[in-house]
């Protein structure tokens, strides 16, 4: 129930360009993944400790330490089991701490002169938020607590690496890897940045002159201070022609972690399958006898029969390439999300509130409304997904699902936001 003619949309040079992108983007995520699972499991809890550090020495800085740490070697005779019964902690606890060290692999097998070393929170019913256990001379075992669900991460260390949480800030006044190297911020670090926002940014045209961006990550230094390894992007914000784009790395589950923006939406966001509340799936993708040339035809997008008005929301973050006449699409409104998609959304009655060329859309935002012009029989809209500048069927897409938190997962990622948030204060602070 729709008809248009395939040259409304003219600019099929720059259908060259995304794949090229698209290409640069693999190879890139490729390189990033191979670097990435070189340095194993992160240390998760830091955040939180280091924000309820600050707060609680403000207000016991007159009473007894709240946090001490103890040192053990062992000795000869000694079992897991025995060093964990020294400390002064209770016996859930204790049963904790065995299990977690018994399920560690590498922790086989225990031998005389090794050091153990466990750090107290002595205001926590849980006592120890942290402890290490030294496998040789040059490395050791750090298990982090995770506060949410009473559980440890664990993670090899090199001995001496010291974790340094680090907060850039910078203009972007040619590109943005230029910006990011002449403020020391190491490749890898850049290469997961890019990666990250490449759900919802294309750098090569998205990113311009005077644009921002601000970050917090690990960074592990040795003895030297010299920098050895980088840990994970805690946060980050990509500023666009003054709309902020923030990212907060958030561990959903144990042990998987995931980046969400303000809202609690995941980034790596798929698009929606069905753009429009209440409608009805009314023509398919794929060859069809056209309803108004009579002659069997492609058809490239997907059809939605809904009542004139239906809003129409933008599948997915990203810019509004065009909001205007189609021609057979009549009114319609095209949005590019990333370097890979865009989609197109046609014979809309009107726009949305705002909606023109150069806008940021967030994903379920009303773009327009459903209508009948251009080459159309009847109320619907036409919803079509362009993949590397080939029109593709928006309904057998596989993308990464999005996770949006609601409920308690949402008041959770609220107050590990709220944690992000005084930390980078915090960092911003020491800067000045
Ligand atoms: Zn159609």
């Amino acid at each position: 129930m729709k008809i248009y003619k395939i040259k409304e949309y003219k600019e099929y040079s720059i259908f060259l360009w995304l794949a090229i992108i698209a290409i640069i983007g693999l190879v890139v995520t490729t390189i990033y993944s191979n670097s990435k699972n070189q340095q194993s499991d992160l240390i998760k809890s830091s955040i939180g400790n280091t924000y309820l550090k600050k707060t609680i020495e403000e207000l016991t800085k007159n009473l007894e330490p709240r946090y001490t740490s103890l040192t053990y070697i062992s000795q000869a005779g000694d079992t897991y089991e025995s060093i964990v019964n020294k400390l002064d902690v209770g016996k859930k606890e204790k049963k904790l701490l065995l299990d977690t060290i018994l399920n560690e692999n590498t922790l086989k097998i225990l031998r005389v002169n090794q050091k153990f070393k466990f750090k107290f929170d002595n205001l926590s019913n849980y006592k120890i938020i942290e402890f290490k256990i030294e496998t040789d001379k040059k490395n050791e075992i750090l298990f982090e607590k995770l506060v949410a669900n009473n559980s440890f991460v664990s993670k090899k260390i090199k001995k001496n690496f010291k974790k340094n949480i680090v907060y850039k800030e910078t203009i972007i006044t040619n590109s943005l890897y230029n910006s990011a190297v002449s403020l020391g911020i190491k490749p890898n670090i850049i290469i997961e940045f890019a990666r990250l926002y490449g759900f919802q940014v294309d750098f090569q045209r998205d990113v311009w002159k005077d644009d921002s961006f601000q970050i917090i990550y690990e960074e592990f230094v040795n003895e030297n201070d010299k920098v050895v390894d980088t840990g994970d992007i805690i946060f980050a914000n990509l500023n666009l022609q003054n709309t902020d784009l923030q990212l907060y790395k958030y561990e959903y589950e144990k042990n998987k972690v995931d980046y969400f923006d303000e809202t609690g939406k995941s980034i790596k966001k798929t698009l929606m399958k069905t753009p429009i509340n209440g409608a009805r799936l009314s023509s398919s993708y794929g060859k069809r006898k056209h309803p108004i040339l009579g002659y069997t035809k492609m058809h490239t997008g997907t059809d939605f029969a809904a009542p004139k008005g239906t809003p129409i929301m933008a599948s997915g973050d990203g810019k509004v390439t065009k909001a205007g006449w189609c021609g057979g699409g009549g009114n319609c409104v095209k949005i590019k999300h990333n370097s890979t998609y865009q989609t197109v959304y046609a014979h809309m009655s009107k726009f949305g509130r705002g909606i023109k060329r150069g806008v940021r859309v967030k994903q379920g935002q009303i773009i327009g409304y459903v209508g009948s012009t251009g080459m159309s029989t009847g109320p619907h809209l036409h919803y079509e997904v362009i993949e590397n500048g080939k029109k593709v069927n928006s309904q057998k897409l596989k993308l990464p699902s999005g996770k949006v938190l609601r409920g308690n997962d949402r008041k959770k990622f609220e107050v590990s936001k709220i944690k992000i948030d005084v930390l980078k204060s915090n960092l911003i602070t020491k800067l000045n």
